[in-house]
């Protein structure tokens, strides 16, 4: 007998509006100031009027197009009854029966090194309202709990996946890809912390057992989730706990009701919520107050137009195209689309997109790490680093020369930075950087050539002494040669030097 693990995942994420879904009211974070964020909308008081927020359309259209979902041309909104002191109306409105689309996928690295992907289902993604939040006294000395209603009818994108997703690992990885689709279409900045991006997870057991049948145990939903390492550790948690209960009792799904746990990451551990309402419990029905939304050929075009390269798509592309590695590729990817478009510019400049990534994923990166600082904020430009490697691809300098100049580069700005200057790390400032230490690898005949009739006229020992057969006395000329020239390659002066000197 063995055990599956079965997730599937329902993910809350809020939209990057200035305003609330149905009111005018900012939707900023505000948790300092309760409560002066609302209007008699999203109070819910009698005589309000909800109007649809268009941008709040326009951004969840985009995350489902993104997602490869199918559109619904009309679509409407739902009232969903339930009473929490957080949702004064008594009802969320949501979408029931005709969400705005539906199916669609998100597709996982399973095995970087073997390159291996998956692809999880999508059942549909919605838009919906989010509730207030109740704030309940921790300290053990009061008994107040206090309401906060800025945050109610913030617009909450609401994306749920078949349970395709078979471990914890597997549900963190499904999390971070639709993070980093979220943010590089730029329609949620995704703050965990503050609750933009909020999990539910649904887990089950398949239990195989030896002569072959194929049980399935009751689903349990565990809520509110807001960290990956939380989901990875409740759903590690729960497959533990659903094994025991199985091998306790036995029971099989549809034997008992649903149920609802919460996660203590305090104490590592999910625990019994009220049993889960059924959608009969929740008397959906469609909002008297809000007219339905058809998506005109026009906006639909619109809206898919402003659609960027999505980061399968990028790392596909730098593989095939720059023959990086699954690996680069994915750690190029994951630093979001500034990082993208610097390493592009920066490929493109060089012309070689291995040299490209082995810097941005080695070098940049362990600056940007040390200085705490994001790609937009690092002193040098793609356009500056991209002719500094494009050197290296020339050969005009070699690989320690280029980082010698990126350290240079560097330094120069930490010193301006001091003195309180601007200092622009220009082009023109690396060539001169070369310039002075002399770093150029010279392949210039015609400049080693001149180089070494100059250092034949200053030493007329030296020369001497060769002449007349101490073959050693080569070594203190080209030791003078290679100071003035620095990049030339040692052996081709050499021999230059010699033949310059066996003329008769
Ligand atoms: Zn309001």
């Amino acid at each position: 007998m063995h055990y599956e693990t079965i997730i599937g995942l329902e993910v809350h994420v809020q939209l990057q509006t200035k305003t609330k879904i149905f009111c005018g009211c900012s939707s900023a974070f505000n948790p300092d100031n309760p409560n002066v964020q609302t209007c008699p909308v999203c109070l819910g008081l009698p005589g309000s009027l909800p109007v649809m927020n268009r941008t709040a359309f326009r951004l969840s259209l985009k995350t489902a197009l993104a997602l490869g979902c199918d559109i619904a041309r009309f679509t409407k909104w739902d009232r969903k009854q339930y009473y929490y002191p957080d949702l004064p109306k008594g009802y969320q409105i949501s979408q029931y029966d005709l969400p705005f689309s539906s199916n669609g996928f998100v597709e996982i690295d399973t095995d970087l090194e073997r390159g291996e992907t998956k692809k999880i289902r999508l059942i549909r993604a919605h838009l919906e309202e989010d509730a207030g939040k109740n704030l309940h006294d921790e300290s053990g000395r009061g008994h107040d709990s206090h309401v906060d209603l800025n945050r109610a009818g913030t617009p909450l994108l609401e994306i749920v996946s078949q349970p395709d997703l078979r471990s914890a690992a597997e549900a963190k990885t499904y999390l971070e890809e639709l993070k980093l689709l979220l943010t590089y279409i730029g329609v949620s900045d995704c703050n965990m912390q503050e609750g933009s991006l909020r999990c539910d997870a649904n887990v089950n057991l398949w239990v195989h057992t030896d002569d072959g049948q194929k049980i399935a145990t009751p689903i349990v939903e565990v809520k509110n989730l807001n960290s990956f390492r939380g989901v990875e550790q409740a759903i590690d948690f729960e497959v533990a706990r659903q094994i025991e209960d199985w091998e306790r009792t036995h029971a099989k799904l549809g034997d008992v009701a649903k149920q609802t746990r919460g996660w203590d990451a305090n104490r590592g551990a999910t625990f019994a919520q009220r049993g889960k309402e059924e959608a009969s419990d929740y008397r959906y029905f469609p909002d008297p107050d809000l007219t339905p939304v058809t998506v005109s050929d026009e906006f639909f075009a619109e809206v898919k137009s402003e659609l960027c390269e999505l980061p399968a798509s990028r790392r596909r592309r730098y593989r095939a195209d720059l023959g990086l590695s699954h690996y680069d590729a994915d750690v190029i990817v994951s630093q979001g689309d500034h990082f993208t478009a610097y390493f592009e510019q920066v490929a493109k400049l060089c012309g070689d997109g291995k040299q490209a990534a082995n810097w941005l994923t080695q070098d940049v990166q362990r600056e940007l790490n040390s200085r705490s600082l994001s790609i937009d904020a690092f002193p040098i430009s793609p356009a500056v680093l991209g002719d500094l490697l494009k050197r290296v691809t020339a050969s005009q300098i070699t690989v320690k020369s280029a980082r010698e100049v990126f350290d240079a580069l560097l330094a120069e700005h930490e010193a301006a930075t001091e003195r309180h200057e601007v200092v622009e790390l220009s082009t023109a400032l690396a060539e001169k950087i070369i310039a002075d230490r002399g770093l150029a690898i010279v392949s210039d005949t015609g400049a080693i050539t001149a180089i070494i009739a100059g250092v034949i006229a200053r030493n007329p020992k030296p020369v001497a002494d060769f002449k007349s057969g101490k073959q050693a006395a080569v070594g203190s000329l080209i030791g003078q040669i290679m100071k003035e020239l620095k990049g030339a390659d040692a052996k081709v002066v050499r021999q230059m030097l010699i033949d310059e000197l066996s003329k008769p």
